[in-house]
């Protein structure tokens, strides 16, 4: 088994990976800016090492300063939580030629998935089903036209590095085409240095529904259910559930073992999502995640599963500790990501935590690295808690949410609790019957 851990992130996951190393006997690394001097990673870890000025591109994804920590304080193994140099093929090919354990899938699939376009091509060749849309890349903006004709408006330009809902840009019409062709490109061109786009057929009323999966190296594939992750503002999850309001326990067993047995062929190893877009009974494959996702705690609520433990004893090469028929859904989970920003403008709100109090009571977690007195950073995400709950009903879980969310105090800076009470409150996502456009209404009407 591995004995110490460098967790290559801050905040929220970067505890949770040190929770569940503690659990395992396995001693943690913390790194951080010298903006995360206090942070509660740093006093929690059993070692810590400054990696840098607070702008991530000199620290959090400062390759050269994370291997010398793992080196200098002799880690064996990164865990790289998400975000920063998770799904970096690169980084996880210098962690292994360093000598040490990447956690997490291996350099080849990060970078095949990284890629929107191949990822797309490799779920065609594994019959999974996809979104309709280019066969790959769009060469010219003839291109763009001419299929965009075929598959019928709206269209939507998305960049192939994409992430985080940048470069995508929808067009109603032939009219409004050239300026998304445009605009996609030069977005994509700054934000990930990579202008190519291709197009898909803009669903009007999907959910946004993933799949859980986690694969070890002895060719065992198991998949822990969904999540619906619909409620989202520009492309942004808000609010998560498992499982889905809407699905049966027949769709996703048939997605599940289509997902499965495709990995299977892929060799795909460690935690893996599958995000699709659901319409009408038929999912869409739109993209893979290759790490541990934000919203994980929903399916480890609903299958009393712990990811990431099961991403460590897969990447010490131990076999999953599930097949496919121990893993059982029980109740219903939902979380709610409470960021620091303005809950009507989402101005960013950083600054100082006064006083900072928890909900506590039965069935529910909070994944949170705040503290009384803790200071925001305003130079990363905004997320300052994961607020989840998990109850035997969804309209159970639903009270629990709102139980807790009045308890919670989080004081001196602005957050988006206010908002999550509101739609908690409300009658339409109470009655689970939502898309990826909901929340964005929701959230204009004030
Ligand atoms: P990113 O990697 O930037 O997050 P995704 O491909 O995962 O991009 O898409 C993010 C979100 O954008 C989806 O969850 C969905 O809400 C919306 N979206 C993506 N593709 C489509 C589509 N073809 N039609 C409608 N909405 C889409």
């Amino acid at each position: 088994m591995l004995k110490k851990i460098l967790i290559a992130n801050r905040g929220e996951i970067a505890l949770r990976v040190h929770r569940a190393c503690q659990e395992m006997g396995i001693r943690t690394v913390a790194v951080h800016s010298t903006a995360d001097a206090s942070a509660m990673h740093v006093r929690l870890a059993d070692e810590s090492v400054c990696i840098g000025p607070p702008l991530a591109r000199d620290s959090y994804l400062n390759v050269a300063a994370i291997l010398s920590a793992a080196a200098i304080t002799g880690a064996d193994a990164i865990h790289p939580g998400y975000g920063f140099l998770s799904e970096n093929a690169r980084f996880a090919e210098m962690v292994e030629a360093h000598g040490l354990t990447f956690i997490g899938p291996t350099a080849d699939h990060i970078h095949m998935m990284g890629d929107k376009i191949a990822a797309k091509d490799a779920m065609r060749k594994l019959n999974v089903p996809l979104v309709p849309g280019s066969p790959g890349a769009l060469e010219s903006f003839e291109e763009a036209r001419e299929i965009a004709d075929r598959i019928k408006y709206p269209v939507l330009i998305k960049a192939a590095a994409g992430g985080g809902g940048r470069g995508m840009k929808v067009a109603h019409s032939a009219e409004e085409l050239e300026e998304a062709w445009q605009v996609a490109r030069t977005e994509a061109k700054a934000a990930f240095g990579n202008d190519a786009v291709y197009m898909e057929k803009y669903l009007d009323r999907p959910r946004h529904i993933e799949l859980q999966v986690l694969a070890d190296t002895h060719g065992n594939v198991v998949h822990f259910g969904e999540r619906d992750c619909s409620l989202q503002r520009r492309h942004q999850k808000l609010v998560e559930e498992a499982g889905s309001p809407v699905l049966t326990a027949a769709e996703r067993d048939a997605l599940g073992a289509q997902v499965t047995a495709g990995l299977r062929q892929l060799g795909y190893r460690n935690a893996g999502t599958l995000e699709f877009l659901y319409q009408d009974g038929q999912f869409a494959f739109i993209e893979m995640n290759t790490r541990l996702q934000v919203e994980h705690p929903v399916t480890e609520m609903v299958c009393g599963v712990d990811l990431v433990r099961e991403q460590i004893r897969i990447a010490a090469g131990e076999k999953l500790g599930y097949a496919q028929e121990d893993v059982q859904f029980s109740g219903h989970a939902i979380e709610c990501r409470v960021t620091a920003e303005d809950p009507e403008s989402f101005a960013p709100s950083p600054g100082r935590v006064n006083t900072y109090h928890a909900p506590g009571g039965l069935g529910v977690r909070v994944d949170s690295a705040l503290y009384s007195g803790y200071a925001v950073p305003p130079h990363y995400d905004s997320l300052v808690a994961k607020l989840i709950v998990h109850a035997p009903t969804r309209p159970q879980a639903i009270a629990r949410m709102q139980r807790a969310l009045d308890e919670m105090v989080v004081d001196g800076i602005k957050t988006t609790l206010p908002l999550h009470r509101r739609i908690m409150a409300d009658a339409e996502f109470q009655s689970g019957d939502y898309t990826i456009h909901w929340l964005e209404r929701f959230v204009a009407r004030g």
